[in-house]
């Protein structure tokens, strides 16, 4: 049987914060905003994860509301709701992402991003994609004051 889950996330851009993708930091002079150390990209794709196996979501698994995710570490939110997929039985056939900002650039860091997922979903790099998009200027991934990320996330069990 095979399972198809979609996440999404979008978080502010201030100054003063780290820029994480998937555990991956930037170079940059804004960071996300967020309860948790706020990865959008980390955050989608454990929705979609969660998603396809039909657990839940990140926000009733990691409710911002409980102290223990301030500041947080996405990539282990991700990991432990990997656990419990896995748990479950499945395992993943690929992932592959979108990540939508106007700076900074993805590709030179998009392997290292790549690696980080695969580590955390223990599948093979070439398992896992991800492409960096910008919002041609416009609204607020545009003028640099959010960062999106999409996910889609394939399970199969035997
Ligand atoms: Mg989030």
């Amino acid at each position: 049987m095979t399972r198809i889950g979609l996440g999404k996330d979008l978080h502010r851009l201030i100054k003063g914060r780290r820029f994480l993708l998937a555990g991956v930091e930037l170079e940059s002079d804004r960071g996300e905003l967020g309860h948790s150390d706020g990865d959008v990209l980390a955050h989608a794709v454990t929705d979609a994860l969660l998603g396809a196996a039909g657990i839940g979501d990140i926000g009733a698994l990691f409710p911002p509301s409980d102290p223990a995710w301030k500041d947080a570490d996405s990539m282990t939110l991700l990991r432990n709701a990997f656990a419990m997929v896995k748990d479950r039985g499945w395992r993943i056939v690929n992932v592959d992402c979108v990540v939508i900002c106007e700076k900074p650039r993805l590709l030179p860091v998009r392997e290292n991003i790549r690696l980080s997922l695969a580590a955390a979903l223990e599948c093979p790099a070439d398992a896992v994609f991800v492409k960096g998009k910008t919002g041609e200027g416009l609204g607020p991934v545009g003028e640099n004051r959010a960062v999106e990320a999409e996910a889609v996330c394939l399970l199969e069990r035997p």
